[in-house]
């Protein structure tokens, strides 16, 4: 089970540690031999990392809210969507969406506990920052790998004029974007200071079993959930979710000793999210207010597609109580901008939804470095 939400809230990142800060007589002494402010940097970030490693692991189960707006335009009060989940003092990033990197460190996440990043689709949305991870690791040498977890290819055709060809997956992305950044590389590599980034990350790509019967034509039918990793710490599981022309989209579910969490990704409403989230401790769902983009006048056929390819709000007392979750979790919010949809009234709109379903369980409304601590029940 969960503490309640306001014994999770963590409002604002940690203070940086006084001692781990670089001395004066440090930088003069490095300004003189010549290294630059970005490999002093790095080296900070190398001992911070450092003290970070030396601290105790921390026992127990926890998800920490990195971003929590939906949809790809930048906002002030919201970075993009991502979370971590934190299980045995090692940690997972599900969606790396804008800033997520930033928001990992600020939430006071060690980049040495990193142990796998999962990408529930490939809208940018949710990738955007996830080359940043080994791409700025990369000249400090905090850690030697992580796994990465994301869609494969579906064999569909760019509809990019300028970048035609297969539209990549997981793999061809990761190489794409190194390829892109190799100017930086190759520079540090030429002052022998740093790693190849794409060495940093073990790319493994997902796809539904062919049992599953899944298809571009038929992207989320009603199937079985697979598993997609098991290590002494966590069993992830995953299963297909509509997300109009997304092929292939995931929701991934953590199940440890400690309890379980379900990521729905961006998902229509669908039966697959009910079974995969069966009696989780914690569902972190994805929602939009169709009430309010209503009101603010978007055309029909926009709000049709919205309604197509996202869950409203109104709905999700109902999943949760269909799911028999402890505790869910809004977030992916749209709209994510306060000043069109306030807290209060995201509030007031999941109190609604889950008075109309019945459903007993928490409703939590998500925000940025929010850390939910789960038990299991
Ligand atoms: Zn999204
Ligand atoms: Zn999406």
């Amino acid at each position: 089970m969960c503490d309640s939400p306001e014994a999770k809230t963590q409002s604002g990142p940690p203070q940086p540690v006084a001692e781990n800060r670089p001395t004066m007589s440090r930088r003069r002494l490095l300004g003189a031999i010549g290294v630059s402010a970005t490999v002093l940097a790095s080296a900070d970030l190398l001992a911070r990392e450092s003290a970070a490693q030396a601290a105790p692991v921390t026992a127990g189960l926890s998800v920490t809210l990195l971003g929590t707006n939906g949809g790809p335009p930048p906002l002030a009060a919201r970075f993009g969507i991502s979370s971590a989940l934190t299980v045995n003092g090692k940690t997972y990033v599900i969606d790396c969406g804008r800033g997520s990197m930033s928001q990992y460190v600020r939430a006071g996440l060690s980049l040495s506990s990193l142990a796998g990043i999962f990408l529930t689709h490939l809208h940018s949305d949710h990738t955007v920052d996830y080359f940043s991870f080994p791409l700025l690791s990369a000249t400090t040498g905090v850690f030697q790998s992580t796994e990465v977890y994301g869609p494969g290819p579906a064999g569909e055709q760019s509809l990019v004029p300028s970048a035609p060809g297969p539209v990549p997956g997981t793999a061809a992305m990761t190489s794409l974007a190194n390829q892109a950044f190799a100017a930086s590389t190759t520079f540090f590599k030429a002052e022998n200071i740093g790693a190849d980034p794409a060495s940093l990350v073990n790319v493994h790509e997902v796809m539904p079993p062919a049992s599953a019967g899944a298809s571009l034509g038929t992207p989320a039918p009603a199937m079985a959930p697979f598993t997609v990793v098991e290590t002494s710490d966590v069993k992830v599981t995953a299963i297909l979710v509509p997300h109009g022309a997304v092929y292939p989209a995931y929701a991934y579910r953590f199940d440890t000793d400690h309890g379980s969490v379900v990521f729905s990704g961006d998902t229509a409403p669908t039966p697959n999210i009910i079974r995969l989230a069966h009696r989780a401790d914690l569902l972190v769902h994805e929602a939009v207010d169709l009430a309010t983009y209503e009101q603010l006048g978007l055309p029909p056929a926009l709000l049709a597609h919205l309604q197509a390819v996202h869950t409203d709000v109104s709905l999700l007392g109902q999943i949760a109580a269909s799911a028999r979750v402890k505790t869910l979790v809004a977030s992916h919010l749209g709209p994510g901008d306060p000043a069109i949809l306030s807290d209060a009234g995201w509030q007031q709109a999941l109190s609604d939804s889950a008075h109309q379903a019945d459903f007993r369980g928490g409703m939590i409304l998500g925000e940025d470095l929010m850390k939910i601590p789960v038990r299991q029940r």
